[in-house]
């Protein structure tokens, strides 16, 4: 139907069952969060522009190139966030949580915004969870934010991920490597992009994440900061692997990765799903222990990763790990004639009140298209209301699955109910 008023380009509905599926997301991921001492944390939409310029950084393509930025009435430049952890970290120096005693752990979940071309597993809102832990250079710490990730992917179902993780160092040890850097991105100037040239001069290290193939062809030889480690960085990163390997968490090491956002130091890591595409990174983090002092705070090393709903939705048809029933409704009441409406009503609420979930017809429909409309709500099972049946205090029960009935008295409903849905095959 060619409609008047449509979603904004890059941006859509959640249905039923993908609404479901998210919020299931949500729910395991919350799950396994608050066993490792994660609090929820939620921060505003609208952020001030001028965090993510000094704390995600000028010159990458997330300020750049795809933020929602507008001025406000009284001339104050906001935007959308485009992620959540300058947010959450300026949440921590506000409220100054540091007195709730660190590390502090916290956690937050909903919808982030970036300008980019849309395709699939990435859109212009996308949906994220991710955690934060504040307060600790431990590299333990790193471990255990790296092990959410596969916990929250195993509770779902989902095993074919790889794990990529690499150090991008401190400030110390990138000093020495951006002059390599530099010296190499010198010799190939000539086949760089435009962007990239201007980076160069601004922040070479964001040369190494642009996305055009001739880039990434030029730079293919481009010195790896990994092997220029101070002894610091390079004791932190063993003391990671030595971590995950106790953990018996399975990885490569990259040394090609880096993340595109200024923040990062030490460790960065990312998990990807074959066959999704270029855009199979699902998960990704690292270590970023100058992000609250540039932000104006004390110095505070911490460590945090976010899940992307939409990719992982994605992994997940792709395994086909998804539980959503098809059938999604316990009951549907039917009634016959009119006079039963009342009687219908009282057993609609009498299943609800027992946590069944129920429905009933509100369109005076026939008995035949009652049912017609039970198939289509999904519902498991119809009880049908009137006639006979319901001078004797009793009602007609039918699985719509196999088309068996029985009939069971109306104190006994609920009951009856709840031992036909916890036998059904199809049950959620
Ligand atoms: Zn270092
Ligand atoms: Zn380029």
């Amino acid at each position: 139907m060619e409609t008047k008023y449509s979603a904004p380009k890059g941006m859509k509905d959640y249905l039923y069952p993908e609404s479901f599926e998210m919020e299931r997301i949500y729910s395991t991921a919350s799950e396994v969060l608050e066993i490792h001492g994660y609090k929820k944390i939620e921060t505003p939409v609208l952020e001030k522009a001028e965090l993510f310029y000094r704390g995600v950084g000028e010159d990458t393509d997330i300020v750049k190139k795809e933020m929602y930025s507008f001025k406000d009435k009284d001339g104050e430049l906001l935007c959308l966030r485009p992620e959540g952890t300058a947010p959450v970290i300026r949440a921590y120096l506000e409220n100054r949580l540091d007195g709730l005693g660190l590390p502090l752990k916290l956690y937050y979940s909903g919808p982030m915004f970036r300008r980019e071309r849309p395709q699939a597993g990435r859109s212009r809102e996308f949906h994220q969870v991710g955690a934060e832990a504040i307060g600790s250079d431990d590299p333990l710490l790193d471990a255990e934010v790296i092990s959410l990730s596969c916990l929250i992917f195993e509770k779902l179902g989902l095993r074919d991920f790889k794990l990529l993780i690499n150090s991008v160092g401190c400030s110390n040890c990138r000093h020495s490597y951006t002059g390599k850097l530099k010296k190499f991105i010198d010799g190939i100037e000539g086949d760089l992009c435009v962007d990239c040239r201007a980076r160069k001069k601004t922040n070479p290290l964001r040369v190494l994440d642009c996305k055009r193939g001739s880039c990434m062809e030029a730079l293919k030889d481009a010195p790896v900061i990994r092997n220029f480690l101070c002894d610091d960085c390079e004791r932190h990163i063993n003391k990671v692997i030595e971590a995950l390997r106790d953990m018996e968490i399975t990885f490569e090491e990259n040394e090609r990765l880096v993340r595109g956002i200024d923040y990062y130091t030490r460790t960065a890591f990312e998990f990807v799903f074959e066959g999704l595409g270029a855009k199979n990174t699902v998960s990704a983090g690292g270590r970023y222990d100058d992000l609250a002092e540039t932000l104006g705070g004390p110095r505070t090393p911490a460590v945090g990763f976010s899940l992307g709903l939409e990719r992982l939705m994605l992994a997940q048809r792709k395994a086909h790990a998804s539980s959503v029933s098809s059938r999604t409704l316990d009951v549907f009441v039917a009634t016959v004639g009119p006079d039963a409406r009342e009687f219908a009503f009282s057993l609609l609420r009498m299943l609800r009140r027992s946590g069944i979930s129920a429905d009933i017809d509100y369109l005076s429909r026939s008995l035949k298209s009652q049912m017609k409309h039970a198939d289509r709500l999904g519902a498991k099972l119809v009880v049908i209301a009137g006639g006979e049946e319901q001078e004797k205090g009793e009602v007609v029960l039918r699985e719509l699955e196999t088309s068996t009935q029985e009939t069971v008295s109306v104190d006994s409903l609920p009951h009856s109910v709840k031992s036909l849905l916890s036998g059904s095959v199809c049950d959620v």
